[in-house]
Order: structure tokens, then sequence, then C-alpha cells
């Protein structure tokens, strides 16, 4: 190549079928925007020109896995492509036993109800939604262990999703040992910006866990993503591959509670996975209750041979660098224009900072929620809100937690998406950006008891 001369870049797959898009009008999407109460949750996926509202069971399967689904043994008891899924998460992953649910909050379920006792501390790298929830269900109370600089939105500390060993030992000396059933360890921690933990952090964390005889539990719903980061910003794995990355890490920890709708790239699906024969007896005994047959849990046949495949996909480094490069991309257009985001970007994501962008609105007006009201209407992109609303009330005092971090989330779908669909993106935010003082705080017009951002409704103010 010669000095200086610019090589371009391109996705590392070409398209085989394609998904013709609606286009609409600013009119018809205020319309729209109205009748789902400033929801983009309750928004129809056919009034929504690129969905950047999650990376969850969104991406698009290979034609492997595609034909994998042919493949599908559907046989109530002992499927074949069960067995196939437990060679891939031992192969890939290192878990012994594997117990199959219908997404990750099944296997976070019956994970939570065998592990916690009632006041019981869960000790995580931030939490998120639903883990939360369970943690909270079981009778355990979540306590924050991430470093500060995660919660700072203008901190570029290259490991945002690192535990803060401080605050893990004074939670320790405070309840006991014993009160802490094990630590929830997500990599690429999706709260925080898909931001991810260092090798050098969980080693020091293993060593933590066997000093005082707690176990890691690790969410490894991005682990691939996050294996891409430790492979550029930690020196000593620039030379590994991500597979043997991606077995390091989950060699670290116990178990893991896994989403298989993200970085294995399947519409549907989950897993437990754990090495403790005696958990692993439990749980496949709790999956048949909630879930179904512990060689299918909430999956079709079909459903789990395409999830083996794209377990062996994800770990590809083209496929990985390509679909981190995405959102550094769209995070990099961001920039340049001086909208304020999270930085570094992170690994499925781009976070616009609502606080910034809309500091005129105060955080119970739900800024984040307001500005992604308002980028669907500007552009068709349907993004969502990660702040004050997700976050929920504080159930002893009632009132709104008000996160440190007021979001609006443009995640990306692997593998659905190009580089003009970015920049269509950007253009879209950036012209919302110069009319920034026009856009008004929500309140609600309904607010549901539990995970209330799915289906809350709002009306502007004023
Ligand atoms: C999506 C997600 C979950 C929950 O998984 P579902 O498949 O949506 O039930 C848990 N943890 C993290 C980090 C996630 O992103």
């Amino acid at each position: 190549m010669q000095k200086g001369k610019k090589r371009s870049w391109a996705e590392p797959f070409k398209i085989k079928m394609v998904e013709p898009l609606k286009m609409t009008t600013r009119e018809y999407r205020q319309k729209c925007a109205e009748e789902a109460g400033y929801n983009t949750f309750l928004l129809k996926s056919a009034d929504v020109y690129i969905d950047l509202l999650t990376d969850s069971g969104t991406s698009a399967m290979s034609d492997r896995q595609w034909a994998g689904i042919m493949l599908g043994d559907e046989a109530y008891a002992g499927s074949r492509n069960f067995y196939n899924l437990e060679d891939a998460v031992r192969k890939f992953y290192s878990y012994k036993y594997i117990v199959p649910t219908h997404q990750g909050r099944g296997a976070e379920h019956i994970l939570s109800t065998i592990m916690i006792k009632k006041d019981d501390y869960v000790p995580g790298n931030m939490y998120f939604t639903t883990t939360r929830l369970h943690q909270e269900l079981a009778g355990g109370h979540f306590i924050d262990v991430i470093i500060d600089e995660a919660h700072d939105p203008n901190s570029e500390h290259p490991f945002k999703g690192n535990v803060d060993f401080d605050k893990l030992e004074d939670l320790r000396k405070k309840v006991g040992a014993d009160k802490i059933p094990y630590v929830c360890i997500a990599t690429c921690v999706n709260m925080a910006g898909g931001q991810p933990i260092s090798m050098a952090n969980l080693k020091k964390l293993r060593e933590w866990s066997k000093e005082h005889n707690v176990p890691i539990i690790h969410d490894a719903t991005r682990v691939a993503e996050n294996a891409y980061f430790i492979k550029v910003r930690e020196d000593e794995y620039k030379d590994k591959s991500i597979a043997e990355i991606v077995y390091e890490i989950c060699s670290l920890t116990d178990g893991c509670t896994m989403s298989a709708k993200k970085d294995p790239m399947v519409n549907i699906g989950g897993f437990l996975a754990v090495n403790d024969k005696e958990i692993f007896d439990k749980a496949r005994n709790m999956v048949v209750i909630y879930e179904g047959l512990h060689t299918y849990g909430g999956m079709a046949g079909r459903d789990m041979e395409a999830l083996a495949i794209g377990i062996e996909e994800s770990v590809q480094y083209d496929h990985i660098r390509a679909r981190v490069g995405q959102v550094e991309y769209l995070g990099q257009k961001l920039l340049d224009e001086g909208i304020p985001i999270v930085m570094p970007t992170g690994g499925h994501a781009v976070f616009l900072n609502a606080r910034e962008f809309l500091p005129h609105i105060d955080q119970d007006q739900f800024p984040a929620q307001a500005l992604a009201a308002e980028i669907y209407i500007e552009s068709g992109v349907r993004s969502m809100e990660r702040g004050n609303v997700s976050k929920g009330r504080n159930p002893e005092t009632g009132e709104n937690y008000r996160p440190a971090l007021e979001l609006v989330r443009l995640t990306l779908p692997r593998r659905v998406y190009t580089q003009a669909h970015m920049d269509v993106t950007a253009e879209g935010i950036i012209d919302v950006y110069e009319k920034r003082e026009n856009i008004k705080g929500l309140k609600f017009v309904y607010e549901p008891e539990y995970l209330r951002f799915f289906q809350a409704r709002f009306e502007k103010i004023g």
C-alpha cells in the first residue's frame, strides 16, 4: 500500500436476501409518536425506518445459521440440536453444564431463585434491568461495585466495566462473605454504554473470589465484544484470538447467564451454564417448571442449532471487528459535529448524553425519553431511553432514581445495516441537535409497576 493512500473498508458479508423498508413523512411519524405515548417501545416496527431500538434478537442470521434451522430435531426429549449446543458452550465458553431457556431472563430467574436467599447482597458491575429485578424478586439487594468512571459519560477510561475493589471490600466487611451468594459480572456492560471489563481486573476478581469463597456469575451476553476490546486495548492479548480470549474470560468465572439474542445472533434463546453439579441439578429441575424439558428449555430444536452455529460465528475476528467498528463509525460521525456522546463508544451502541444535549429539561421531565421521541419524528430512526425512566423509582422513597447517566441508546443490530444507514442516522441526529432548544420535557400519563420503560406512556409538558 502506498503511504498515505486511503483504503476503504466494507462489511465482511454480502447480501443474499432483502427486507424492504417503508419510507414515511415527518407528519406521519409525528402522529405515530403521539399514538405511542412518546415511547419508542410502543411504535409499530412497520413505521420505523432504521431500527436501533435494540440489538436483542434483531441481528441477521447467516446462511449457515438458516441452514441449521432446517436441521431442527424437534423431539421433545434429547434433541440432537441440544447436544450440538452443549458442545458449542463447552468448546467456546468452557462451562460444563448447560440449561437452555427461552431467553436471558429465563436463565436469570432460575439462577437467582437457586442462589439468592432473603437479604443477601449481590454485587455487580452495574445493574441490568431484568438481572436486578430477578435478584430482588429472589430477596436479594443489588449493590453496584463498578468503578466511578462508568457513571461519568465524559471519562475516557478504556475499561469502564471494571470492578472497584474498595466498593466490593466495603460490602464484604459490612455484611460478610456469607451474605454474598455470588458476584455478578457483565462483559461489555450494557447499562454503562457497552463498556468492557479488562482481563487484569477479572483476574484480580478471581483472586478475591477464591480468597473469600464467593463464586463469580458471568452475564455473558456480550462476551465476544468484550474480548475484542481486550485484544485491542490490553497489550498482552494483542496476539490472542477472539476465541481464546472469550474462553479465558469464561474460565475465570463459575457460570453464566446468556441472552443468545445478542452476541450469538439468534432471534430468540438463552441459557444458564455452570460448572457446579449441584447448582446444575437444581436448575435442571427448576427449568421443567418454568421453561420446558431440560434438553430444550424454552427453545425449538432448530433455534438451538442456529444458536450453536451463532456462538462459533460470534468469535470470528472479521465479524467482531466489523461489528464494533460500525459502532465506532457512527460515534465518530456524531463526535465530529460536537454532539455529546458517551466516550469511548462501546461494543453495541452509541449513547447520546441527553443531559448535555437537552440541558434545559429537568431529569424528572425525562430528557432522554423526549430526545428518543424527537429523533424518531425527525428521521424515522428508532432509539431508546436509558436513564431516569429505565432506572425506575426507589422503593423506599418513591422518588425517581435520577441516575447519573441520562442517555439515549442507538443500538446496532449485528450484520443488518450498512455504513450508508449509519450516515443517514447521523444526519438525522445532527438535524435534531440544531433544533434542540425547541424540544420539551415529558410527563407520565401511564406508569407501569415493573420495568416501566417498556410500556409507559407520556405527554409533552407545556
Ligand atoms: C438482554 C440482556 C439480558 C436479558 O436477556 P433477555 O434475552 O432480553 O431476556 C441480560 N443481561 C444483559 C446484559 C442484557 O443485555
